[in-house]
């Protein structure tokens, strides 16, 4: 204790949320407080993802029991069936038959289930969900989610910087035996690292100084089933159309530019985010984008499916912008055709837009593709806002969050 009581001179502490850290006194400039909404959001949507985590197990569990039962009925009447007159077995048989059926059809949905949802769900167990920190610098947002997250399992910070991950150890340190049994910080390749970690965290989190964009292939490998990836990116310019070029070169997406920039760029995002999901069967839900401050910031769950990642091109579009007005169109990438009891997917029909605009007469430039589905589940919202809330002393940036999420609960 001496020891690091002589080197606290050196030290300045900040407090946010629950923790703490030391920060050399010479670098505190670069302590910067605007990023307490985004750990605060971060935190908010924590809250809500174990909520759900717990309430998606419980009923996956029930679900199972009554499997289970139905199964075990089943049996004890085949048994009987058996023990049963010649004269009766044919009608036994049907009923017993149907019931067996009925039974293989519900395990047979069961084990889809189980596939497409998460890994937690097929354990009777519920674990308390695994976090990667996978660019974590000093520890301070692994430290917040740690402290101040109920119900979260073991928090992993990645830094590839030596002295970035030494101060991480020592923030751990400093904030106590139950952070230390909680938190860990390695040096590490966050890529590297994540793709030595197929599947294994239930949380995500990416939040790096600029574009995700190198991140994004290991890191939508490394959520686990109905888990959540956390994504930031601050290169507004590049998403906003400044250089299309480079958002190409990053993003797979051609910006334009219009009024809409800021939903542009969380869209451009989550298409992205989308397409790397896609090359391992995998496919996001989003539950909320935002854009705060100075850059964006998507929260996505990461499913597997084969047959579901066939629906991506219906969520995908390209963007007509006019150059002489506001007037804008999306071009959907696919389309479906009914089929008899299922469906037959073809490319999108085009273009939606004549070869001059009808409100002013000037061409169009083209961008895209972009998300055009939904960006936010309302129910996560709701009760992400709710929650908050109901906790509003826990919340340094309060009134910031809510602010935020409210906008997002009222828009269409
Ligand atoms: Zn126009």
């Amino acid at each position: 204790m001496g020891e690091v009581e002589e080197k606290l001179k050196d030290y300045e502490i900040k407090r946010e949320g629950e923790a703490e850290i030391l920060m050399l006194k010479s670098n505190a400039v670069f302590f910067n407080p605007v990023q307490v909404h985004n750990r605060d959001m971060s935190i908010a949507v924590l809250r809500t993802f174990v909520a759900k985590h717990k309430e998606e197990h419980e009923a996956l569990m029930k679900k199972r029991n009554k499997s289970h039962k139905k199964a075990k009925q089943n049996e004890t009447s085949v048994q009987n069936g058996e023990d049963a007159s010649t004269s009766q077995h044919d009608e036994i048989d049907v009923v017993r038959e149907k019931e067996l059926n009925q039974v293989v059809d519900e395990m047979d949905d069961l084990s889809k289930e189980a596939t497409k949802t998460p890994s937690w769900k097929v354990t009777r167990e519920l674990k308390p969900p695994l976090v990667l920190e996978a660019l974590a610098a000093s520890g301070l947002r692994s430290l917040r989610y740690a402290h101040e997250v109920n119900g979260l399992g073991k928090v992993v910070a990645l830094d590839n910087d030596k002295a970035s991950v030494e101060a991480c150890k020592r923030n751990i340190k400093f904030n106590g035996a139950s952070t230390i049994s909680k938190v860990e910080a390695h040096l590490a390749d966050a890529r590297v690292y994540m793709l030595t970690h197929p599947k294994e965290f239930d949380v995500v989190d990416l939040d790096p100084y600029g574009s995700p964009s190198i991140f994004l292939d290991s890191a939508v490998q490394a959520v686990a089933d109905g888990g959540l990836l956390m994504c930031t990116a601050t290169d507004m310019a590049v998403l906003c159309g400044t250089n299309g070029e480079v958002c190409y070169s990053k993003y797979g997406s051609y910006p334009v530019k219009g009024k809409y920039c800021h939903e542009m760029a969380l869209r451009i995002l989550l298409a992205s985010i989308e397409s790397h999901a896609n090359r391992y069967k995998r496919y996001i839900v989003p539950v909320l984008s935002v854009f705060m401050d100075f850059y964006v910031r998507v929260f996505v769950r990461v499913f597997t499916s084969a047959s579901e990642i066939k629906n991506t091109p219906l969520k995908l579009s390209y963007v007509y912008q006019c150059v002489g007005c506001d007037s804008f169109h999306l071009q959907c990438l696919g389309r479906t055709i009914p089929k008899n009891n299922s469906v037959k997917y073809a490319p999108g029909i085009g273009p939606v837009v004549p070869q001059e605009c009808s409100d002013c007469g000037k061409k169009f430039n083209v961008g895209g593709p972009v998300w055009s589905a939904p960006i936010h589940d309302e129910d996560w919202v709701v009760s992400t806002l709710t929650d908050v809330k109901s906790m509003k002393d826990r919340y340094p940036a309060y009134d910031k969050i809510t602010s935020v999420l409210t906008t997002v609960s009222e828009s269409p």
